[in-house]
């Protein structure tokens, strides 16, 4: 180990020498043009000059009472206000330590992270995670840059890393002063996101491989078993169409997602009238709703009701929530799409679009889930109704995109209302009356 020198309160001839070889030389002249000008006679000058060279050897260490020091007295850049207020303006947690380990400085995010933290004591002691210790424990011998990952699980589990970064500070005289600098870093947002892409790749292949195994088990069927059977073949055929059918929809689905996230930075900027667009989504919807035997009423205001939209984005939405309560809602025989605006001179008001059914409705524990990507309340029922969990997670996106808000409500047994809530178009924003407004793009 490198901690300290063998003797710390010594500091080595050669260091001294070069420190006071200014006054040495400056004593040495002065000297000599005393005796060549001023009279002074040599054994004079020499023992002044030995009286000042004495002084000036003195290992100035030992009157200090930190050992482990590499330079002059009132030369550590370490301890000064200015090193003190980078680490404390650091935004990850951040700890300086002597050479010896022993904290010099630290910052608020540290001290939260370490509350046993104390100047002047050994960092060690303050440390919990075995990790820390030994990557500490390693710079400090090594004096290189060493690397940890830990689970800090207070108060809640967060990944976090570690970096053991050692530094040479330069002094004013040409030394340097040896330290530590320790910076954490909170990876757990890292972390979740790539636990999510694994998740959402293995979701993804699951819900591809389903319809592919039924593919290829009735094409096997139909090349063996069934090769000459009509009635079984039209039958097979039919559910081949539908297992293909929500294969393509499901590649569908995650193309749009994925071309909704990509823009998500970019807010629509355009005014989109979104009256002709339920009208437009309802006739789309008729045949379904007529197949389910649920009527599709519609309550929408007489003038138009703008809102900074992407129109194709936007009848994907409502084509989502309109066919939700369509599938799942179909019990209650009717779906009710609201739109209504803001009252006027509420600044702060939402554009509401609410899509209610009056079918079994949704438990409160499945909520807050509905929209993560894959989630159903009935993966069966969800399959059956020709669904791919990602319907409500595009919505929200697509809201995301518009700076909105989706609200869903429902009391079991009496239904489900989902409200897709937008920021109001500012009066500046609004086209005038005789202003066409385009409903697609
Ligand atoms: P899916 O493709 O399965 O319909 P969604 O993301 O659109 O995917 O919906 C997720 C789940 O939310 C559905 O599987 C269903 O369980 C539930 N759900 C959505 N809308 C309704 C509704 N109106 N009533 C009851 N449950 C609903």
């Amino acid at each position: 180990m490198t901690m300290a020198s063998p003797n710390p309160g010594f500091t080595p001839w050669s260091d001294r020498l070069r420190r006071s070889a200014i006054i040495l030389i400056a004593t040495a002249l002065g000297l000599a043009a005393s005796v060549v000008f001023g009279g002074l006679t040599l054994p004079q000058a020499g023992m002044i000059f030995l009286a000042i060279a004495g002084a000036a050897l003195v290992p100035w260490n030992l009157h200090q009472s930190v050992p482990a020091n590499d330079d002059m007295i009132g030369a550590r850049p370490a301890e000064t206000p200015v090193v003190q207020a980078l680490v404390g303006g650091m935004p990850d947690a951040a700890v300086l330590l002597d050479r010896a380990g022993r904290v010099l400085h630290f910052n608020v995010a540290a001290s939260q992270l370490a509350p046993a933290l104390r100047k002047n004591e050994l960092a060690l002691f303050a440390l919990r995670s075995p990790e820390i210790i030994a990557a500490l424990r390693d710079a400090i011998a090594t004096r290189q840059p060493q690397r940890a990952s830990y689970v800090d699980r207070v108060p809640i589990d967060r990944w976090m890393e570690l970096i053991v970064t050692p530094l040479s500070l330069p002094t004013a005289f040409g030394g340097s002063e040896y330290c530590i600098l320790m910076t954490f870093h909170d990876q757990t947002p890292l972390r979740r996101v790539e636990e999510m892409r694994a998740d959402f790749v293995a979701n993804a292949s699951h819900e591809l491989r389903t319809p592919l195994a039924a593919l290829s088990g009735f094409i096997d069927t139909l090349q063996g078993p069934a090769r000459d059977d009509a009635k079984a073949r039209e039958r097979f055929l039919g559910i081949m169409h539908a297992q293909a059918t929500r294969m393509a929809r499901l590649i569908d689905d995650l193309l749009s997602l994925s071309r909704v996230e990509l823009s998500a930075h970019v807010r629509p900027e355009k005014m989109v009238d979104v009256v002709p667009l339920v009208r437009q989504v309802v006739d789309g919807l008729e045949p379904l709703a007529s197949e389910r035997q649920v009527a599709i009423e519609v309550e929408l205001p007489d003038a138009p009701v703008n809102v900074a939209g992407d129109s194709e984005e936007l009848l994907r939405l409502l084509e989502n929530l309109i066919e939700n309560g369509l599938k799942y809602g179909a019990s209650g025989g009717r779906v009710v799409v609201t739109l209504s605006e803001p009252a006027p001179g509420d600044a702060a008001g939402e554009v509401r679009l609410a899509v209610r059914d009056f079918g079994p409705g949704i438990a409160p524990e499945h909520l807050p889930r509905l929209t993560e990507r894959f989630y159903r309340v009935d993966v069966g029922d969800s399959r059956a109704q020709g669904g791919t969990g990602l319907g409500l997670s595009l919505v929200k996106h697509i809201l995301n995109r518009h700076r909105g808000r989706l609200l869903i409500e429902s009391v079991p047994g009496q239904g489900a209302t989902f409200t897709a809530c937008f920021p109001a178009a500012k009066a500046a924003e609004k086209p005038s009356a005789g202003e066409k407004v385009a409903a697609k793009e």
